[in-house]
């Protein structure tokens, strides 16, 4: 049997998160009452003309810069034609030939070391209005009764990111993704939420044998809606693909729609996937020609970025937890933790369970540590107190810690025996094999100590005494 390696590129939308939309002054926002924020230029009036957004061409060069790419010194915007109801120009305004950022790379951390993912490229656009197909059962237009459109969206500034075929794993394209969404947000030009659609991803998938250096025929794969769903359905598509070459098949290049529940592709009717756009040259827009001078205050302006600082988290908690740590926003409190004596792994458990968002006073980091490397000698009720309050108020660590758990067996046995005596009935229960019962017996000595028992005792006492 050949060993089969997957070839899989990505190609992601991001909606810019500006004031207006792309070529009209439109306010530009998620949801509300459909087609209200409409204009002339956006809903394609006779002689309206399209006025560029200096901000979204700002933040496009700001996330080219992000992706290691060039920014082009002359972009051309282009027509492209196609005709459905999302769009009322019978033309998308995007960029062809001559895009705005080109050739760039990114480093994706992982447990066998980086990957380095190529970027072909990133250029602005305008998004079409969204269409909402009412009746059917899956909410495509296949099976609806009709179609409603919403001239909201359409129009409002769109970043296409096209990767090369350098991803090898499902597993590997979810991490570039999400590691992209991270670098996106801290750049702060879109949420980049897959839920509201502001990131949006499609993956180009084929695989060939180890060793091959061509590429097999490719499919896209499109339709999926988390990070999860995305690495699924490319394993889904590359399972079939090995299959269909494995029994003698060929591969046929087609469009694919990724179907959680079955967990496999579906073809997408022909119609669909016209792939003949026609593109031509913009006429009511001059090319743009960013100056050197906007392009290196840009590159100054960009924030340190997640990339690195997710690589050396990694190395120390794992990039998963990295990611998490630093997507979740709780990267500061744990950096904070450590820098008061805690190893890595437990202050990023810590930081992200018992804390999980909130943020500490930092002048409560220290007694904090203190809390948290004796939490064993410590009530439940006094740990999880201390966390709560360390956001409002400076908290004494000494107070804290003198609210010992009862971990002497002599002073807890004699409480043990008394209630195992008072309940005949769920002692015969559990000898008879219901081990749940323990809990109940655990439950009353908690609640006789006010929950200074030390639970690992209680439990020792318990088993003894029953299993005797
Ligand atoms: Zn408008």
């Amino acid at each position: 049997m050949p060993e089969w390696e997957p070839v899989i590129g990505l190609e992601i939308h991001v909606q810019l998160k500006t004031r207006t939309k792309m070529f009209c002054r439109c306010e530009n926002t998620f949801g509300g009452e459909p087609n209200t924020r409409t204009c002339p230029v956006c809903l394609a009036h006779p002689g309206a003309l399209p006025v560029p957004n200096e901000r979204a061409i700002e933040w496009t060069i700001k996330l080219g810069l992000a992706l290691g790419c060039t920014i082009a010194e002359r972009a051309v915007f282009h027509r492209k034609n196609y005709f459905y109801p999302d769009n009322p120009k019978g033309y998308q305004i995007s960029q062809y030939d001559e895009p705005l950022c080109i050739d760039g790379a990114m480093l994706v951390p992982g447990p066998d070391g980086d990957a380095e993912v190529g970027i072909i490229r990133a250029h602005l656009e305008e998004d079409a209005a969204k269409t909402i197909h009412v009746g059917g059962a899956t909410g495509r237009i296949v099976g609806a009764a009709h179609s409603n459109v919403d001239f909201n969206r359409g129009g409002t500034p769109l970043v296409e990111i096209v990767t090369q075929p350098d991803i090898r794993s499902a597993e590997e394209a979810k991490r570039f993704l999400q590691l992209l969404r991270q670098t996106i947000v801290e750049l702060g030009i879109s949420d980049a939420e897959m839920e509201k659609g502001t990131l949006r991803a499609d993956a180009n998938v084929s695989v060939r044998e180890r060793g091959e250096t061509g590429f097999r025929t490719r499919t896209e794969l499109k339709n999926m809606n988390s990070f999860n769903h995305i690495a699924r359905g490319i394993d889904a598509e590359i399972r079939r693909q090995i299959e269909v070459w494995e029994s003698g098949g060929e591969v046929v290049q087609q469009t694919l729609d990724y179907e959680v529940k079955s967990d496999t592709v579906t073809a997408r009717r022909r119609k669909e996937e016209a792939d003949d756009y026609r593109y031509f040259p913009e006429p009511d827009l001059v090319p743009l020609e960013p100056s050197r001078g906007l392009v290196e205050r840009l590159r100054e302006e960009l924030p340190e970025l997640p990339g690195e600082r997710i690589r050396s988290l990694g190395n120390e908690i794992g990039f998963d937890s990295a990611l998490e740590l630093v997507a979740t926003g709780n990267e500061a409190t744990a950096r904070g933790l450590v820098e008061h004596g805690l190893d890595w792994p437990k202050a990023a458990s810590v930081a992200m369970n018992e804390l999980a968002g909130r943020e500490p006073l930092r002048e409560n980091f220290r007694a904090l540590v203190a809390i948290i490397q004796q939490r064993d000698r410590i009530t439940r009720e006094a740990y999880h107190a201390s966390f709560a309050s360390s956001v409002t108020t400076a908290i004494n660590s000494d107070e804290v810690l003198a609210q010992t758990v009862v971990a002497d067996t002599a002073e807890l046995e004699p409480l043990v025996d008394r209630i195992l005596e008072a309940s005949p009935a769920q002692v015969a229960s559990y000898r008879g094999g219901k081990q749940g019962v323990l809990g109940f017996f655990v439950g009353q000595v908690m609640k006789e100590t006010q929950g200074k028992a030390d639970p690992k005792i209680v439990n020792e006492l318990l088993r003894q005494k029953l299993d005797a």
